[in-house]
């Protein structure tokens, strides 16, 4: 069968769950046996959003090969199960940077370079390429921004072309908009979504398909009327309803029809079976407890810079039956007011990544009090840092150790860069990125939760555990948990005697999955769960292994 593409643009307003759409319809077609890949095209001018601002761009999500892309590519590896690369994720910049690359190589011998072939043609090569390298039956393309939007023409004249390209049978247009609902009158207003869809076939792109967000019942005659201005069949006017678990939506778009219709006009042959994902959402939706787990960041008051962190809390927690109450805390906030304030009634504490230095010693303050008090704590690359840097200053007694990204002439660099990567210097795509090999050590926490002698985590840092300071770190007790199968670097540390404290060098959160939660995040929930039967300050002792028990 030759690949079909389906193409979701979106209309109206932006952030109505576009990613989250996409995912579902991932979700759907996979269910019916299909395999399925995802693209995202992005059009802004940056290269990749590896350098982008957390406030502005959210979480910068790292793919096995390094990539670091959009946040939508979460949502697909979540929902679809699949592990995608850095070419599922394509912007604007990458198009142009190539183009210009081309040209300045003299590859285009003097000719004129137009954005119509030049670039249409860059941006079809990159979804055929995708198409050919994953051997996909479907790819799945999210249009990013609205329509309408000026940067975002180059990819709608592309994916236009591309219903030539590869035939008009394999592909499909579907148009994501919103209903807005006027209290006043109480009614939905249709409009925006004629006009959006005007929009697009200014363009020469009919969609095939509509799919409606809004928060109140679309009636059959707002579809019928939908229908007949946008001239889309009444059953391919899909209602999206908002919901409240994202996990939902392949359920409520199946519900509509969406998996029938796609199968029905690209000729899939395929019978949707969402059983086992609706007993995922059911499992969620009914946890009976909640789990407090405080998030201390620097980004905290924008969570979608933690959004696999987030998901792959709620993830652990759902399997043990909890919900996750995921209690954001702002680093500053814990030096301004210490981290008693803050964090005297949560069961577990994620210390998750960052960069620079504004904020970070309340981590360390953070760190300290998981330590003393005995809370379950998970650290995640700098979450890891500083709980080496703490451990530095109050147990192995450099009262002055810190990490030379946050000062680079501070007397005991216990965080440095490690010697063959000190060329890298330059911010943009220089970091130690994607997946690399772990070995877990015996009889730690580390190895106990993922009872596997060799694992590969996604990583995007630049700093490490200073092998220097590797021995007297380990003779004052702390437990360097994972190695480098090389032994070279430190890629897990712990801290003894203690229910669970645990940091890591790298992401796992990208890699936890609703069906399949990530061992380390349910470890720290399952000692989460069980300081808060057991009260916080009891005493642990380490015996035969670490198995736990008060004294
Ligand atoms: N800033 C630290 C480093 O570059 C940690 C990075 C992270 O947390 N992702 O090593």
């Amino acid at each position: 069968m030759p690949t079909k593409y389906i193409f979701v643009t979106g209309g109206v307003v932006s952030s109505i769950g576009k990613g989250i759409c996409v995912a579902s319809i991932g979700r759907i077609l996979k269910s019916q046996g299909l395999s399925v890949t995802v693209i995202k095209l992005d059009p802004y001018l940056n290269v990749d959003p590896g350098t982008m601002s957390p406030y502005q761009h959210g979480e910068v999500f790292v793919t096995k090969d390094g990539g670091e892309t959009d946040l939508d590519l979460g949502h697909y590896e979540r929902f679809i199960d699949v592990e995608l690369t850095r070419d599922s994720n394509v912007t604007a910049g990458q198009t142009y940077l190539e183009l210009i690359t081309r040209e300045r190589r003299g590859d285009f011998l003097g000719g004129t370079i137009q954005t119509v072939p030049h670039l249409t043609n860059e941006i079809k090569d990159r979804l055929v390429s995708l198409a050919e390298k994953s051997n996909a039956d479907v790819v799945v393309v999210e249009v990013g921004g609205t329509v309408g939007d000026i940067e975002g023409l180059p990819f709608l004249e592309a994916i236009r072309q591309m219903r030539n390209t590869v035939g008009r049978n394999h592909v499909f247009y579907m148009h994501l908009t919103l209903l807005p609902y006027i209290s006043a009158s109480e009614e939905l207003k249709t409009k925006p979504t004629q006009h959006s869809v005007k929009e697009l076939r200014s363009i020469g792109i009919q969609p095939d398909a509509l799919v409606c967000r809004s928060d109140a019942d679309i009636t059959p005659g707002i579809r019928e009327k939908l229908s007949l201005f946008c001239d889309v069949a009444t059953e391919a006017v899909f209602p999206m309803p908002t919901v409240n678990n994202v996990y939902e939506v392949p359920l409520v778009m199946d519900y509509f029809g969406v998996g029938r219709c796609l199968s029905e006009s690209l000729g899939l042959n395929g019978q949707t079976q969402l059983d086992e994902w609706s007993s995922l959402v059911d499992q969620m939706n009914g946890a009976t407890g909640t789990v407090p787990i405080a998030v201390v960041g620097k980004y905290v008051e924008y969570p979608d810079s933690y959004m696999s962190v987030r998901e792959a809390l709620r993830h652990a927690a759902s399997s043990c039956g909890l919900r996750a109450d995921v209690r954001w805390v702002h680093s500053e906030a814990i030096e301004r007011d210490g981290p008693d304030a803050h964090l005297a009634d949560v069961s577990g504490i994620v210390v998750p990544g960052g960069f620079g230095s504004r904020g970070v010693e309340g981590m360390i303050d953070t760190s300290r009090y998981a330590r003393s008090k005995h809370v379950p704590y998970l650290g995640l690359c700098l979450g890891m840092q500083v709980m080496v840097i703490d451990w530095a200053r109050d147990v192995t007694g450099l009262k002055h150790a810190n990490s030379s990204e946050l000062d680079p002439d501070c007397e005991h660099p216990v965080i440095d860069i490690m010697h063959g990567q000190r060329a890298i210097t330059d911010l943009g795509g220089t970091m130690r990125l994607g997946h690399y090999p772990c070995r877990p050590q015996s009889n730690t926490r580390t190895s106990d939760a993922y009872s596997r002698a060799e694992i590969r985590e996604r990583h995007r840092h630049r700093y490490e555990v200073n092998n220097t300071y590797r021995e007297c770190l380990e003779a004052s007790g702390m437990v360097m948990s994972g190695l480098s199968p090389d032994g070279e670097l430190v890629e897990a540390t712990e801290v003894p005697d203690h229910p669970f404290m645990v940091g890591v060098q790298f992401h796992p959160e990208f890699q936890s999955r609703p069906n399949r939660p990530h061992p380390l995040f349910s470890a720290l929930i399952e000692q989460a769960q069980q300081t808060v039967r057991e009260g916080r300050q009891l005493p642990f002792r380490r015996a035969g292994g670490w198995s736990f028990s008060a004294d």
